[in-house]
């Protein structure tokens, strides 16, 4: 696959390694700064596998206020710096900067309060995802939004990404579920935003925050909302014999005014591949299967259940079962949950696609995937959270072989333009990272573009926090050949085209 810009980069630092690593090493605790080549390599990809990059060295602080430090010294001394969770982003994001310094928070992972009367946790931002429905269980709470990375994912990478998950149609994903957050700049400067209430005084930087990937500030500590669990949760798997009918029944169960606790939904690959590992029980001759996940109390989860029921019988479903108790529900998210690892099985290498698209064109930009995967040559099951109209493509190939990995690359990029063509966005949940940067300059004009880049240089003047993530220069779009033109007009006409 080809370099990204951010190996490219214009940003150098200005002292010595040596130099560097002395101070860096002052600040830290024995053994908590890493170096040499043989420590680097594990930290040299995120879950993006196929873009690697060993830093200049990766910090390891054990507590906010080595944090602090750690982002002065790189700072003063005009060294990237790259934050990193758990390291399980499937865009880049976390892919680390040649002449950067790795900052990977997975020391911080205290769970500092649990406040069962205002339902919220307060904790450090590398305190894994279900760690914290762990730890609220004791009190019937549980924190909603559930990426299927949950066993590893931080809350600190959710935070920076926005993430989501099977039960965020109903939920909201991570910036629903956040109350505050302690984030430290640049210079080391630390600032408390959000606030318990609902509101806050001055601008919303929480909400600026959310979904940064790591471009504004390192996140250090989190408070977010509680939920009580639902006294019941019950699935329903509706199997259809077409895509597009599948499609059709989302769009009508969300239209009847029914919002499920998840409403996810597989195509014949994808439900080829999950039997085979993990024998969910899907019928394996159904082009679509609906999950439909319904809770609340005994009456709520009845009536939602038969409603739900109806709307997918009179949107065709050739099949529809019920689970009969918690256990069959957790074997019909099993096959869903598995699905990724389950096409992994099957070729050495798949890139998971992430892009949003409004509910009813879900059948038309299924069609084009399958044409697209024609004319690549490469396999693609589909798997994804139907609700919300967010689908995650799982383009299989073998990087060994050929060019499929440059194919599937290119492939990926058709299918975000068909997501933008369709209405919809180049990332539901995953990010943008290095991933679709290119992407980005389709999605947005120069007038959007400059404003993110304007609130980038207000934060980070000098362009140290994860450099040639998330947002193109708008030099890159022209030179990616997509930066828009109006009436003629071309805008930045200083910036050379090639
Ligand atoms: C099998 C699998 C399934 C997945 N399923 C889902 C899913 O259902 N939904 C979903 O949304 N995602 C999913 N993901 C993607 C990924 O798990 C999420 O993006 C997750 O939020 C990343 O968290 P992390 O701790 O691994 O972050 P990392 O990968 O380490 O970092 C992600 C980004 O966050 C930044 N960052 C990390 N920590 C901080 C911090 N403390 N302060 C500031 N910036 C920070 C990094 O710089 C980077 O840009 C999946 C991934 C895998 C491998």
């Amino acid at each position: 696959m080809g370099k990204p810009e951010i190996l490219r980069s214009s940003v150098q630092p200005m002292v010595d390694r040596a130099d560097l690593f002395r101070r860096l090493s002052a600040a830290l605790p024995p053994d908590c700064l890493l170096y040499e080549r043989e420590d680097l390599v594990p930290y040299e990809c995120d879950g993006l596998s196929a873009h690697t990059q060993v830093p200049l060295a990766v910090a390891l602080p054990e507590n906010e206020q080595q944090v602090c430090e750690v982002l002065r010294i790189c700072s003063q001394a005009r060294v990237p710096v790259v934050a990193r969770g758990a390291g399980t982003g499937l865009s880049g994001g976390a892919m680390p900067h040649e002449q950067g310094v790795t900052l990977a928070l997975s020391k911080l992972k205290s769970i500092l309060a649990i406040d069962p009367v205002a339902r919220t946790a307060r904790v450090q931002p590398g305190v894994r995802n279900l760690a914290i429905s762990e730890a609220a269980a004791v009190h019937g709470l549980y924190y909603a939004p559930d990426p299927s990375s949950q066993i590893a994912c931080s809350i600190g990478g959710n935070v920076a990404e926005n993430s989501g998950g099977v039960h965020c149609l109903k939920y909201g994903l991570t910036g629903h579920n956040l109350l505050q957050l302690r984030v430290v700049t640049i210079d080391g400067e630390l600032l408390e935003i959000g606030s318990e209430g609902l509101d806050a005084p001055g601008y919303d930087l929480l909400a600026l925050m959310t979904g940064s990937e790591g471009l504004l500030g390192v996140v250090t500590e989190v408070t977010v909302k509680l939920l009580p669990k639902p006294v019941k949760a019950q699935v329903i798997l509706a199997a259809f014999d077409s895509v597009v009918k599948a499609g059709e029944a989302v769009a009508r169960i969300i239209a009847a005014g029914c919002i499920p606790a998840g409403l996810e939904m597989m195509d014949k690959l994808a439900i080829a591949a999950v039997e085979q590992f993990v024998h969910a029980g899907y019928p394996l001759d159904a082009e679509a299967i609906l999950l439909c996940e319904c809770d609340g109390t005994e009456e709520e989860v009845t009536v939602e259940i038969e409603r739900v029921s109806e709307v997918m019988r009179a949107s065709g479903a050739t099949d529809i079962r019920l689970s009969r108790d918690d256990a069959e529900r957790l074997k019909f998210w099993s096959g869903r949950k598995a699905a990724f690892p389950a096409v992994g099985r099957i070729l050495p290498d798949y890139y998971c696609m992430d892009g949003t698209i409004p509910k009813k064109k879900l059948g038309e930009v299924l069609a084009g995937i399958a044409v697209l995967s024609k004319q690549f040559e490469l396999t693609c099951p589909n798997v994804f959270h139907a609700g919300d109209g967010n689908l995650h493509p799982l383009i299989m190939f073998d990087a060994n072989e050929g060019d499929q990995a440059q194919r599937a690359e290119t492939f990926g990029a058709r299918i975000l333009e068909l997501c933008i063509a369709a209405g919809g966005t180049i990332t539901g949940e995953h990010g943008v990272g290095i991933e679709k940067i290119d992407q980005m300059c389709l999605q947005f004009g120069t007038g959007e573009l400059a404003s993110f880049l304007a609130v980038k240089h207000a934060l980070d003047p000098h362009g140290l926090l994860n450099p040639g993530k998330a947002v193109p220069t708008l030099h890159r779009c022209a030179e990616f050949g997509a930066m828009h033109v109006h009436r003629g007009q071309e805008t930045f006409p200083e910036i050379p085209r090639f």
